[in-house]
């Protein structure tokens, strides 16, 4: 699997990761980009949002084009999960399965992982748009049919609000205990549907099923659930870095952590998850890593 010296190591291969890869490729900088292969846009059925792409695109596609363009231009990509990272003199060194990469430079793309219903159909459901994660992704797909949220009581407002712009036929449902009076009030005032805390979500290979306390069966066309993530920032857990509330990490308007040479980029970042805000991270990053590294002319 390689090893060595290298400009810069990309731990992650999502949009972003592989973004900056193609940008430092083009820079003529030497780059790994290290990938355990769980990107969260392998769910995606088919992208809406992604710009250039009017028919849509599926996850899967996209990230295979990427790798394509990535490879194109001269980055080296490695199937592997970086299991150690150490600042050293001059840089960085990047551990993955026995092997390891020195590198003056490193850009975390390594993304989130989703709190999914804890139910073995719930990668089914994704795939066929009966459960979605991701409303500024795709809302617009479920615009003006039956549709669900679900989680934390007092997280279900806000959501409502967004989801209420796209469709007439809107439940929220607790995940952890009945709303108050006044929560299921303001649900009213909106024109939501307020479901008790307490049942069962099923899903048919088709649709959701949400089976109330008292056997009342209601079927969704598409059902949200709001059960939150975790930024994959453990490579740097005990570094020091300012995180956000669920380990989304800081950086500067060069993607740059506190600590100089490091950057994180797309959603181990951002709080807007998304593809496009992915990719121009790293753009961002990987030009100021490019602009840092020693000039060299070419001869
Ligand atoms: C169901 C669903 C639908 C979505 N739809 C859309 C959409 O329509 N439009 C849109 O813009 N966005 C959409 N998104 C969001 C989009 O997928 C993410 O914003 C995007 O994938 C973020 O890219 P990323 O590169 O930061 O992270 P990721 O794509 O998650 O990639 C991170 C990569 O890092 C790897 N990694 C993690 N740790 C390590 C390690 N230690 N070593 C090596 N590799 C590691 C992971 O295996 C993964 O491959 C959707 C997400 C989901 C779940």
């Amino acid at each position: 699997m390689g090893g060595g010296r290298v400009d810069v190591v990309v731990i992650g291969g999502g949009p972003a990761g592989l973004t900056a890869g193609i940008y430092l490729g083009r820079f003529l900088r030497s780059v790994v980009v290290l990938d355990a292969g769980n990107s969260r846009a392998r769910y995606i059925p088919a992208s809406h949002n992604c710009p250039g792409f009017p028919h849509g695109i599926a996850g899967e596609e996209l990230l295979e084009r990427l790798r394509e363009q990535a490879e194109e231009f001269g980055a080296t990509l490695v199937r592997a999960r970086a299991d150690g990272l150490e600042q050293v003199a001059g840089g960085f060194e990047v551990a993955a399965g026995g092997t390891s990469w020195r590198a003056s430079k490193v850009i975390l793309a390594t993304g989130l992982a989703d709190r999914l219903p804890d139910e073995p159909w719930a990668e089914e459901a994704i795939a066929c748009g009966a459960l979605r994660l991701c409303a500024v992704c795709d809302a617009f797909e479920a615009r003006d049919g039956r549709v669900a949220l679900m989680g934390p009581a007092a997280g279900l407002a806000g959501h409502a609000r967004f989801l209420r712009g796209y469709t007439a036929q809107l439940a929220a449902i607790p995940t952890d205990r009945n709303l108050e009076l006044d929560e299921v009030d303001g649900m009213r005032a909106l024109g939501v549907e307020v479901f008790a805390h307490g049942g069962t979500m099923g899903f048919d290979g088709r649709r959701c099923r949400w089976r109330a306390a008292d056997g009342r069966v209601s079927a969704f066309d598409t059902v949200y659930p709001y059960l939150g993530y975790e930024g994959r920032n453990a490579l740097v857990a005990d570094w020091g870095l300012e995180a956000g509330e669920e380990g989304e990490l800081k950086v500067d308007r060069y993607q740059q952590t506190a600590r100089p040479g490091l950057y994180a980029i797309g959603d181990v970042v951002s709080g807007l998850n998304q593809i496009s805000v992915a990719v121009g991270q790293a753009a961002i990053a990987a030009t100021h890593a490019h602009n840092s590294l020693p000039f060299v002319p070419r001869t």
